[in-house]
Parts: C-alpha cells; sequence; structure tokens
C-alpha cells in the first residue's frame, strides 16, 4: 500500500510555497497527503523560528507527532523542515530522540530522496548547512489552489536585519532563473490563474547574482516580461526592501496593466537610531521619500508596511516617531509585532531589554493607529467602482481583494467562479476591508 505523509505549515508564504513544493516531490516519490498526522505514515512539520511563539507551535507539534509514534501500532516516521530545522538542526534530538528528519529550506528540493532513504528502513536523516542547488525541482509544485499562484523567485536573504534569522535559517539570496519563472507564470495564467504572487524575501534585488543570457536583468525587467505575458491576470509581488527601490521599478509597477498598485514595504520603526541598530540602511526620511514617490507616480497605489515594537533600547521617543512616521505615510495596512530575541543574530546579545507589558502597550498603540486611518482611508472609498477579484464561494456573500489587495465583501453576485472580476460600488467601510454591491 502507498505510504501517507501529513505536513503542518507555520510561518510566512514561503513556507506554504515549500509545502506545496514538498508535496509534489513526496507525490512523485509515490506518497500521498493526507489531512490529518493520525492517518499518516510520515509527519512533517514545516517550521518557522522568526518569532519564539512561531518556533514553540513547531515544538508542540512534534511533541503531538512523537507521541503518536509511540502509540501507534504501525510505523510511524516523524520529522521537521523549514527554519526551526536548520537553526536548531541535531539539538531537536535532545527533546525528540526518536525523530526521523531534519531538513532545512535549502535540502528540501532533495526531499525525495532522503524520505524514500527513511522510509526503507535506513535510518534517520539530519541535513543542515548548504544545500545542493536545484530549481528545476520547483516544477514539481502541487498548489493548493487553481486561481491564485505563489511564485517564487528568489530564497535567501543577504539583508542580516540585525534581529532576523532568515539570512541564517535560509541562506544567501540565490535568484530563479528568468526564463524558468516567465515560463512557469505562462503555463500557469494559460491554465487560468488569475492571481500570480511573486515572492521572495526581498524581490528588487532579484536578478544580480544572475549568470549568462539572463545577466543584467533585474526586478522590474521581470516585472515588465511578466506584464507582457498573454491573458487577464494580476500580479502582486512581495516583500520589497526600502533599501533596493529603484526608479525603475516605481515605473514598472506604474505602466503594467496588470501589475497591482500596491507596494508591501517593511519599515520596522520611524526612529533613525533604532533602524540603525537594526541595520536597516535608510533613515525614516528617506523612507518617506519613495512613498512619496510611489504616491506621485502611482496615484491610488497602496502601501502596506511591518513595524516591530520593543526592540532593545526602544525609548518612548522613539515610539512616538513610529507613530508619526505612520500618520506621514499613511499606511493603508501594517503588521505589526512584537520584538523577539533570536539566537545567533546580533541583537541577540543587546541590553537595554523592553519589557512585556511596555512592548504590549506599544503594539496597542500602533494598532489602534493603524484602526483610526484605515477607517479613515476606507471610508474615501465610499461610492466609487472598484475592481474586485472574488475568492472561492462560500457560504454568506461573496468575498474578493481589490488590485491594492484590500478585502471586499461583495452583494450581488449569485454564481461565480474564484478568479472573477466584478465591477463593485463601495457602500460601507470598515478598519481592514470594504463592502459593496456588484454593478
Ligand atoms: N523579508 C521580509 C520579511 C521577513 S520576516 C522583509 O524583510 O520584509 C517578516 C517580518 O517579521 C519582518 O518584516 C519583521 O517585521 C518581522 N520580524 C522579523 N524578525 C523578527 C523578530 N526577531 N521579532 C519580531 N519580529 C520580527
Ligand atoms: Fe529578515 Fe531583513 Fe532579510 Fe527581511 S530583509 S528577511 S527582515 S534579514
Amino acid at each position: 500500500m502507498n505510504k501517507t505523509f501529513f505536513i503542518h505549515t507555520f510561518g510566512c508564504q514561503m513556507n506554504q510555497y515549500d509545502s506545496e513544493l514538498v508535496t509534489g516531490i513526496l507525490e512523485k516519490e509515490g506518497l500521498s497527503r493526507v489531512d490529518a498526522y493520525e492517518k499518516a505514515d510520515l509527519c512533517l512539520v514545516n517550521s518557522c523560528s522568526v518569532r519564539e511563539l512561531a518556533a514553540q507551535k513547531a515544538r508542540s507539534e512534534l511533541g503531538l507527532f512523537a507521541l503518536y509514534k509511540r502509540r501507534s501500532r504501525k510505523k510511524v516516521y516523524y520529522g521537521i523542515i523549514g527554519c526551526l530545522a536548520e537553526q536548531e538542526g541535531k539539538n531537536l534530538f535532545k527533546k525528540f530522540p526518536d525523530m526521523d528528519l531534519i531538513a532545512g529550506p535549502a535540502h528540501e528540493r532533495q526531499l525525495g530522496q532522503y524520505v524514500s532513504s527513511i522510509l526503507a528502513g535506513n535510518g534517520p536523516v539530519i541535513k543542515t548547512g548548504e544545500g545542493v542547488q536545484d530549481w528545476d525541482v520547483d516544477a514539481l509544485i502541487k498548489r493548493e489552489n487553481s486561481r491564485s499562484a505563489w511564485v517564487t523567485v528568489s530564497k535567501g536573504c543577504n539583508s542580516f536585519c540585525s534581529y532576523c534569522v532568515v539570512p541564517y535559517a535560509r541562506g544567501r539570496e540565490e535568484s530563479r532563473p528568468f526564463s524558468a519563472i516567465v515560463r512557469e507564470i505562462k503555463a500557469l495564467t494559460g491554465r487560468g490563474y488569475k492571481e500570480i504572487n511573486l515572492l521572495g524575501q526581498n524581490v528588487n534585488t532579484y536578478g544580480r547574482d544572475l549568470k549568462g543570457a539572463a545577466a543584467g536583468k533585474d526586478f522590474s525587467a521581470l516585472l515588465k516580461e511578466v506584464n507582457s505575458l498573454p491573458g487577464d491576470f494580476w500580479v502582486r509581488f512581495w516583500t520589497s526592501h526600502p533599501k533596493d527601490i529603484p526608479d525603475t521599478l516605481i515605473d514598472a509597477v506604474a505602466s503594467g496593466k496588470k501589475i497591482c498598485p500596491l507596494f508591501h514595504l517593511p519599515v520596522q520603526s520611524g526612529s533613525d537610531a533604532i533602524l540603525k541598530a537594526m541595520n536597516r540602511k535608510y533613515t525614516a526620511g528617506q523612507y518617506l521619500e519613495i512613498t512619496e514617490k510611489i504616491r506621485k507616480k502611482i496615484p491610488g497605489a497602496a502601501i502596506s508596511t511591518d513595524f516591530i515594537v520593543g526592540f532593545p533600547g526602544e525609548t518612548e521617543k522613539d515610539l512616538e516617531l513610529s507613530l508619526e512616521l505612520y500618520r506621514k505615510a499613511r499606511f493603508d495596512t501594517a503588521f505589526t509585532y512584537k520584538y523577539s530575541p533570536r539566537k545567533g543574530t546580533r541583537a541577540f546579545d543587546l541590553k537595554d531589554e523592553v519589557s512585556k507589558d511596555v512592548k504590549e502597550e506599544r503594539l496597542r498603540a500602533l494598532m489602534t493607529l493603524q484602526k483610526e486611518l484605515g477607517l479613515e482611508i476606507n471610508r474615501q472609498f465610499i461610492g466609487t467602482v472598484r475592481d474586485v477579484m472574488l475568492s472561492a464561494p462560500g457560504p454568506g456573500p461573496a468575498g474578493g481583494r481589490d488590485r491594492t489587495n484590500r478585502p471586499f465583501l461583495v452583494e450581488g453576485v449569485k454564481k461565480y467562479k474564484e478568479g472573477e472580476i466584478v465591477s463593485v460600488k463601495v457602500t460601507g467601510a470598515a478598519p481592514f476591508s470594504l463592502k459593496g454591491i456588484s454593478l
């Protein structure tokens, strides 16, 4: 009988992508995916380690797998992939001595052979550190959604922000071949995909390491090429680093009809002292110059961001500067996080820790502002007409998102397919969403 596997995915879109890729890889090896670990022969957790809470969740999932392995009458295998696997490696055996697989992100494309070896009874496999590069494997990806796709353009990160584990967990930045990306998107849109999300830790530095025929191609060139492909589809891209926003990129978004006018541009803090300590390589003033340029060149563009509160040494004044920058940039939306010290990063040893309560308070202040400004901005859309791409039909009113990624509730649509675009007259606004009626 075919062996089965289960994957629980934590963390960012990159991990979601990797799980879809691992699914394709393991299915090629003859395994089939099941939706509960109690049904599986091989249980995997695709882990995140960007904040401690995420790491804890992955560890507790491993605890469940370990118990299941011990109690099950059949032979069960379990393991961990993703960022925590890379970061903790063999140390995980201390708590989970009977684990069968530990593989960091750089080794996931070879998972087929590792899993076959484990299932053949050859013992545990531990793979961390530098991996074997093979972008061809990405063609095996088994996507869960048939209208919206994530397409990796680069992996790893060279930025080394002082708080962040990503460069350690995912290694140096590496661009996927230009032609492979374009080929994949052409195939996806040919099969009816309506939304393409280009994915990288910092998409703006895409191409710097390309050689041969693609040498000199950058992210703007990629956007232009994708925009020129036939078909009716929307393109989004995540994430942009503010230190690398050339005018050519803004121009490519401005002129590309299929490219959504949305920049996810994590700022992290509005205080120059904190930005310096974070190694972000821009000041609050320089950041605002970029947002102003974007808004001038692309009227109606949305700008979303990430903030961290409670970085070591952050004062009330620093928080005030973050709130001030939030107002000045008029962010459309934001992800806000409490600083979580990560072992191995440069900030880990910094003194002047901010207490848990103060972090909580500062997060609340930022979220309150986010809510107030979100409502103010969203109210301006009442009475206007927006194109909305509908999500999969479900119970209740239709849902979807417009080009700036604002969530919508849409009345007046009956029979529809996911990915369909409808014109919607906005009738109501909330801090994080809009509602309207289909015309
Ligand atoms: N490469 C992307 C995203 C990386 S992680 C980028 O640079 O934008 C996503 C977000 O998690 C970051 O933008 C940051 O706001 C947050 N983050 C990263 N490390 C963190 C830490 N140690 N504590 C709290 N938040 C963190
Ligand atoms: Fe982490 Fe900074 Fe790289 Fe983003 S750019 S992944 S925050 S090191």
